[in-house]
């Protein structure tokens, strides 16, 4: 057969005809769109499923997959569409986001998906809403408590009235609340000329260090709520290790990080605080300062997940000067080396079980305890592992995610009790509390360990 036997009875039309065919407008008005970065790009390789710790120990729970691109997918479609509900049994421990190689903003998805259900189909007159707004807004209750912190102690952690919590509202009774402070970190920051003495200790310090006296170092704190009602001291550290370096330390006006509000979908809640955390620290940001934080949570939040859910002005400021505690010393100051010259006596010379919250894992700062106290005489830390500590914040204290929390909580604990010690150390505070919860050791924090080796010291 001769190649002209081929000749085609088709003939191109102009490009784009019309005649007869409706145009198909495939994406409507691009305005009605969510078509925010990465959002089409999961290719379904399920690699977040199988990084999820809530998806490994329940066989109800679809997945991070499903839980963002699909049911994203799904609200782009269908005007009628319900979100499942099993958005609330994600932990929003964000480690999906590390593990997708295609730049889907799953955990963005997450919180805007369970930020709708609460909004759209959430009872407002249940009691699983008013348990997790409150848990979410701890920070209120907190407040009340710290004016009344001895017998806030005593009444939350007796039986009856834990029992009560559980029956009533779905707060788990197999918890012991933690104990508030008798003084919170912003009472002692006001008080004994913490704040107006800061400008003057850190300059003193930058003299005794050689370094000029002049010198324009200042940071700005985002203590959070833990820090402030529950471990203050873990913030005096922190103020005391800063100006130890020579920066003058500011404590803004602050509201909750906004972590606890994401995961239970109250974004309202969120939005509300953090205009008042992105307005003071963009102030503050203007005048040269940086934003330094103590809970890997907080951190977590100002640098990611404002500026995915929010556009007030100077979001984007804010998130590019916050830092992590350590990690701000680590990239500003010789940190190792003033390490390797130090040592640690006393209470806190330990061997300490690390664990790495999922948050730090999310801003690369996973291994930076384990390698910057390898070197510190009188301490020993020793890495337990990449698994999550299964709280994920206000999500362990469910009663109906008590056992899943524990679940995944599980290797944790056994790679705890494998290690050499029983003191516990990590950068959040409630994995913290389910590390204390699982194996009974104390835990500390590194700024804690810092302090005692550099200031102590000294
Ligand atoms: S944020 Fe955590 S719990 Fe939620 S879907 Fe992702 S990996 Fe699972
Ligand atoms: S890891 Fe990313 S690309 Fe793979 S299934 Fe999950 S969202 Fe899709």
């Amino acid at each position: 057969m001769s190649d002209t036997e081929h000749t085609s009875e088709f003939e191109p039309g102009e490009p784009n005809a019309t005649d007869g065919h409706e145009a198909v407008d495939v994406f409507g008005d691009a305005e009605e769109f969510d078509l925010r970065p990465g959002a089409d790009s999961c290719y379904k390789c399920s690699s977040c499923d199988t990084s999820c710790p809530v998806a490994e120990v329940d066989d109800d729970f679809p997945g991070p997959k499903f839980q963002g691109p699909e049911q994203w997918r799904l609200t782009q479609t269908d005007e009628d569409f319900e979100v499942d509900e099993s958005v609330m049994s994600c932990s929003n421990c964000m480690r999906c986001d590390d593990a997708c190689p295609s730049g889907v903003p799953l955990s963005q998805m997450h919180n805007t998906t369970r930020g709708r259900y609460v909004d759209e189909q959430m009872s407002k007159f249940s009691v699983e809403y008013w348990r997790n707004r409150i848990l979410a807004n701890y920070r209120t209750s907190a407040f009340f408590a710290s004016k009344v912190p001895r017998l806030a102690n005593v009444a939350m952690n007796f039986g009856p009235a834990r029992w009560l919590m559980e029956k009533t509202m779905g707060i788990t009774s197999q918890r012991e609340f933690p104990a508030f402070a008798t003084e919170t970190f912003r009472e002692w920051w006001a008080s004994e000329g913490a704040a107006a003495g800061s400008r003057e200790r850190a300059r003193e310090n930058r003299e005794r260090r050689g370094e000029d006296p002049d010198a324009d170092k200042k940071v700005a704190y985002f203590h959070g709520c833990y820090a402030n009602y529950n471990t203050p001291e873990v913030g005096k550290a922190m103020i005391s290790l800063f100006e130890h370096f020579g920066y003058e330390v500011v404590v803004p006006e602050q509201g909750c990080s906004g972590t606890p509000m994401f995961a239970n979908g109250m974004l309202d809640d969120a939005r509300r605080d953090a205009e008042v955390n992105v307005s003071s620290l963009s102030d503050l940001v203007d005048r040269g300062y940086d934003a330094i934080c103590s809970c890997t949570s907080c951190s977590m939040s100002l640098r990611q997940e404002y500026p995915e859910l929010f556009d007030f002005e100077g979001t984007a400021d804010v998130a590019a000067h916050t830092y992590e505690a350590v990690e701000y010393l680590r990239i500003h100051e010789d940190l190792s080396g003033a390490v390797a010259e130090a040592d640690v006596a006393g209470e806190l010379a330990e061997e300490f079980a690390y664990h790495a919250p999922c948050h730090a894992r999310n801003q690369g700062l996973d291994r930076q305890a384990v390698e910057l106290f390898r070197e510190l005489d009188g301490v020993d830390v020793e890495d337990v592992g990449d698994s999550c500590s299964g709280i994920s914040g206000t999500y362990g204290w469910k009663e109906e995610k008590y056992d899943t929390s524990m679940a995944i909580g599980e290797e944790m604990f056994e790679h705890m009790e494998g290690a050499e010690g029983e003191t516990g150390m990590t950068e959040c505070p409630t994995c913290a509390m389910q590390m204390e919860h699982g194996t009974g050791y104390e835990i500390r924090h590194p700024l804690e360990v810092l302090e005692a080796a550099l200031v102590d010291g000294t």
